[in-house]
């Protein structure tokens, strides 16, 4: 199997995860899944862990996610201490594996849980719990006993839809949102404590409201998709081609018209001006990574950070 390592400003390769992580520093991001909607083995679809003095932020939760969660973790992640799950967007490499996700986190003792994300966001999460109803009754009833409450599942779910910019405090950090351009509305998070920073862009093309968001950022979690320097992107799809009902619907549905990702020279001028410490690229294609040519778009953009490829499980200090 390949295997991606870290490149810029670190000449030892990746270190082996710890026995369970993230614990190792007070602050720090996971790569939980680093792929994008291409099947693979080798890379569950977008799932972002932030991790502030043993409580989780869960940013977006891909397919594959919730396995590559217990995997990185040895077997034994602990999916109740996760405090919120926050969507970028509704794409399904964003966001199927969140109702696995919240059962392991419900039926292991998760409690109260916050949910944010674009409107509907509270419309997911009720019509999983309606379609599954009869299932989530009989589990918990065979858990009551050992104290199961309906509580971040059924009851305690505070949810929090995010239309435009916003700022709000999240399991001790500090959040702020911005909009960024994608297919589908999707928003940008920005997440501080003690003076540290992370920034998690999901899917955008260019746009200057990452560069705010991302300004000096210790560590930006970026769409690295897909485009590698000198590759053609996709033509755009033609909406009117489908019939009306099929066609994305108002601000939040989407627009397929605008381009999905950024290309590596445009991120590239992003982190350089926006003066992140710490670019770590992923929603990677499957396939081996040409770090060396990438690498090299850094440097002539004038990006004297560092730069790390997303691998599943990679856990890196903020
Ligand atoms: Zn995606």
């Amino acid at each position: 199997m390949r295997r991606v390592t870290e490149t810029t400003g670190c000449p030892a390769p990746t270190p082996a995860l710890p026995d369970h992580y993230p614990h190792a520093t007070a602050f720090s991001v996971v790569t939980v899944g680093s792929g994008n909607p291409w099947p693979s083995l080798e890379r569950a679809a977008a799932c972002t862990l932030v991790q502030f003095r043993g409580r989780y932020v869960l940013v977006d939760a891909g397919n594959g996610a919730a396995n590559s969660m217990l995997r990185g973790a040895h077997g034994e992640f602990p999916c109740r201490d996760i405090a919120a799950v926050c969507f970028t967007h509704f794409h399904q490499d964003h966001s199927t594996d969140y109702f696995d996700i919240v059962t392991n986190r419900w039926l292991t003792g998760g409690g109260p849980l916050t949910l944010v994300g674009p409107p509907r966001v509270g419309a997911l999460h009720a019509f999983l719990t309606d379609f599954y109803r009869d299932d989530l009754a009989y589990r918990w009833m065979r858990e009551a006993e050992r104290g199961l409450t309906g509580a971040g599942m059924f009851t305690d779910v505070q949810v929090r839809e995010v239309a435009g910019p916003d700022s709000f405090e999240l399991a001790g950090l500090q959040v702020t949102t911005a909009e960024l351009t994608h297919t589908m509305y999707d928003v940008g998070y920005r997440f501080e404590a003690a003076g540290r920073s992370v920034v998690v862009s999901g899917d955008t093309s260019l746009d200057e409201r990452l560069v705010e968001l991302a300004r000096g950022a210790d560590v930006l979690v970026m769409d690295g998709d897909e485009r590698w320097p000198g590759e053609l992107g996709h033509a755009a799809p033609r909406p009117e081609a489908l019939s009306p009902e099929y066609r994305p619907q108002g601000r939040y549905g989407g627009d397929f018209t605008v381009r999905a990702h950024c290309g590596i020279e445009e991120i590239a001028d992003m982190v350089a001006r926006a003066g992140v410490k710490h670019l770590v690229l992923t929603h990677l294609r499957p396939g081996p990574v040409d770090e060396d040519a990438v690498r090299a778009v850094y440097v002539a953009a004038g990006f004297g950070g560092r730069v790390s490829f997303a691998r599943d499980g990679l856990e890196i200090d903020v």
